[in-house]
């Protein structure tokens, strides 16, 4: 049984009631459904906790997609936990926020940098793309003022789906060389930022880009001839970012 996705349309949910429908080898459970982001297209899995019935408290250390479109979540290996039993899901939530809002952000660097993306990695503190820039060069800067901009203009961040078939009619869509996007049910997830962005991902997302608040160009670095990675982190007094009401 496949587990039912609840990050993708509940992204700011912290809480929430599973059944545990598998057992695995070295701690891993698999849940119906799940809170937990499985780690994937360059953002970390999350971690959180399992609260049982009688009041335990069981770490999750990591999150992983499993076969058959299974979650599986990685606790201590001795968690006692039995198939059928309830557990509630919680979150370590100012870690996932932080991932929601630098994920968003590396969308509006891929706007600022309109080239082919060849490798991303998303974290707390920091975010980085990868781009196949050729001749281009791009000043830190001048990056750093237009993703600003386009932040404090609080474009809103939606998702929808469409069918595999109309994203092959539109291969520009996929600005990622390096990942392929999800693909397996007949459909694909489209992530829309206001009139600016739009491509497949999977990925969990602020709801406006207001609530990323403000960020930096740290480097630019070569990475091969035509390679250039440009990382990302949070400006000035912006560890936290604007919580959601
Ligand atoms: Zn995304």
């Amino acid at each position: 049984m496949s587990t039912a996705l609840l990050f993708r349309e509940l992204p700011t949910a912290r809480e929430s009631l599973a059944t545990v429908t598998a057992i695995g080898d070295d701690g891993v459970v698999v849940t119906d459904a799940t809170l937990f982001y499985p780690h994937g297209g360059g953002q970390p899995g999350d971690r959180g906790a399992f609260i049982t019935a009688d009041g335990r408290t069981l770490a999750v250390n990591d999150t992983r997609k499993g076969e058959g479109g299974q979650v599986c979540h990685l606790l201590d290996p001795g968690h006692g936990l039995e198939v059928g039993q309830s557990v509630t899901q919680q979150l370590d939530w100012p870690r996932r926020w932080a991932h929601m809002r630098m994920h968003t952000a590396l969308h509006l660097l891929s706007v600022v940098v309109p080239h082919g993306v060849t490798g991303g990695s998303i974290g707390a503190d920091r975010g980085r793309l990868d781009f196949d820039l050729g001749d281009a060069s791009f000043d830190k800067d001048e990056l750093t003022e237009r993703l600003n901009a386009l932040i404090a203009a609080d474009h809103p961040v939606t998702s929808e789906w469409i069918s595999e078939a109309e994203l092959d009619a539109h291969p520009e869509l996929v600005k990622t060389m390096s990942v392929a996007p999800p693909r397996g049910a007949g459909e694909i997830r489209m992530v829309r930022i206001g009139d600016i962005d739009y491509q497949p991902c999977g990925g969990t997302h602020v709801a406006s880009t207001a609530e990323i608040g403000p960020v930096r160009v740290a480097s630019i670095k070569n990475r091969g001839a035509r390679n250039r990675r440009i990382t990302l982190v949070w400006g000035d007094d912006n560890a936290q970012g604007g919580e959601p009401s």
